[in-house]
């Protein structure tokens, strides 16, 4: 049997890794992005998993040291007083998003990469899905992989599932040497820095500079979260709503923050947390905010479309494998693609059960780090229950 003709919706992490090992193994695959410039997701942090990097470091010549900057220790502070409450050795190396995805773009190329194509709706032709996109142009495939993330259009409309609030938000921020003290500087540098608060959490670790064209340059920089637990309802839509009075749905760019969100930002820190914390948060230059959001599915796989990435589970950040476990969607397609000698439904049939363990046991893990550290739980450092990365569910044979 011959490989399938592919369309990838989105065309980010998940979408990029599915573009490039579905082309490997044969697939005609065109891949279909909403924005219509290349994607830069901020330039904001994500820390190296090795299904992330690995289509780099096993199909181009690419290393680590081209993506991403070490680190030596995992540090647990009281934010409130900064002081240490445990460290543990960990040698986690950190990048940054459009590192990730320029490399992943590189390999691909841009001439099957169609930016400015938003999907609006998939329709059913004679049992061949067909992806209908805002500017009025359509395409079919044999194959349709829909990565287009947590507000995934293709979700929504096949399975009904939106993602859900997990009741906080988070402040999230880049700082260059320039903008904090030498010795605010030499206390993050070399580590991922819990600052532990009885109901909330800071995380802070060096991301790498990187170019327009992908390149790493410079010192690196530090990238910190802050997460607020905050009701739905009046609170969080103040917050959420931009300088212009738009209740924005996921996230707030500092441009657009309100005067008032900001003065909240700092006037919390002054309050709330002190030391190398509290002078992070008080010189961040763009602060910005997103909403902490899940999604779970029952489903990945409806006729011809397979739903990979955030598009099928959303997970919270806390395990730092979002971006792994949607990587790692793409390569076990691929893989059970090739199993199946091209033939999509008995690659989908294998493929679907493997993954959504693998979705059930992330999700699972991420909410109870998220429980206990924005709820006054116990997290103890180093605690292996709480180690970043996927659950070991993916090779059980599931
Ligand atoms: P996305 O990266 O969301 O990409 C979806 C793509 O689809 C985008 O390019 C979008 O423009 C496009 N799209 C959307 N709608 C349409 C449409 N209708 N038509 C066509 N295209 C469309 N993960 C980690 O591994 N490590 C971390 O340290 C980490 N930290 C995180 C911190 C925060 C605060 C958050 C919110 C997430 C974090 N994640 C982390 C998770 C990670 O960002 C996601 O899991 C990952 O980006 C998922 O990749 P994706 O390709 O599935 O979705």
């Amino acid at each position: 049997m011959s490989m399938p003709t592919v369309a990838v919706v989105g065309g980010s992490i998940a979408g990029l890794t599915a573009a490039n090992v579905l082309r490997d193994i044969g697939c005609n695959v065109n891949v279909y992005e909403r924005t219509p410039q290349p994607l830069s997701g901020f330039g904001t942090g994500i820390v190296v998993q090795p299904e992330l990097v690995r289509y780099l470091l096993e199909r181009t010549d690419g290393t680590l040291d081209d993506v991403s900057v070490p680190s030596s220790a995992m540090h647990y502070y009281d934010a409130t007083t900064a002081h240490l409450r445990g460290q543990v050795d960990a040698s986690w190396r950190f990048t940054a998003y459009n590192a990730i995805y320029q490399k992943l773009l590189d390999a691909f190329g841009s001439e099957r990469y169609h930016l400015g194509h938003a999907l609006t709706r998939l329709t059913d032709e004679s049992g061949k899905t067909r992806c209908q996109f805002a500017d009025g142009s359509s395409v079919t495939a044999d194959l349709i992989v829909c990565a287009d993330g947590g507000g995934s259009v293709a979700r929504s409309q096949l399975l009904g599932v939106q993602t859900e609030y997990a009741g906080y938000l988070t402040w999230r921020g880049m700082v260059d040497h320039n903008d904090v003290s030498e010795a605010t500087w030499e206390f993050f540098s070399d580590a991922f820095t819990y600052g532990l608060l009885p109901d909330s959490h800071l995380i802070a670790y060096p991301i790498p500079q990187v170019t327009a064209e992908g390149r790493l340059t410079g010192r690196p920089r530090l990238n910190f979260q802050w997460y607020w637990n905050v009701p739905a309802g009046p609170e969080l839509d103040t917050l959420m709503t931009d300088s212009s009075g738009h209740r924005r749905p996921v996230s707030v760019r500092y441009t657009d923050l309100a005067a008032e969100t900001l003065q909240e930002l700092r006037g919390r820190a002054r309050a709330q947390l002190s030391g190398p914390f509290r002078e992070l948060i008080e010189r961040v230059p763009e602060p910005f905010l997103t909403s902490v959001t899940d999604a779970q599915v029952d489903t990945m796989a409806v006729g011809n479309v397979a739903l990979i990435g955030d598009a099928a589970f959303t997970p919270r950040p806390h395990a730092a494998a979002g971006a792994a476990k949607a990587a790692d969607d793409a390569w076990r397609l691929a893989d059970h693609l090739t199993e199946a000698d091209g033939d999509v439904a008995a690659a989908l049939r294998a493929w679907e059960p493997e993954r959504l363990a693998v979705g059930r046991a992330y999700l699972a893990k991420v909410q109870a780090m998220g429980q206990a550290l924005q709820h006054g739980g116990d997290f103890p450092p180093g605690a292996s229950r709480f180690r970043f990365g996927l659950p070991d569910v993916s090779r059980a044979g599931l």
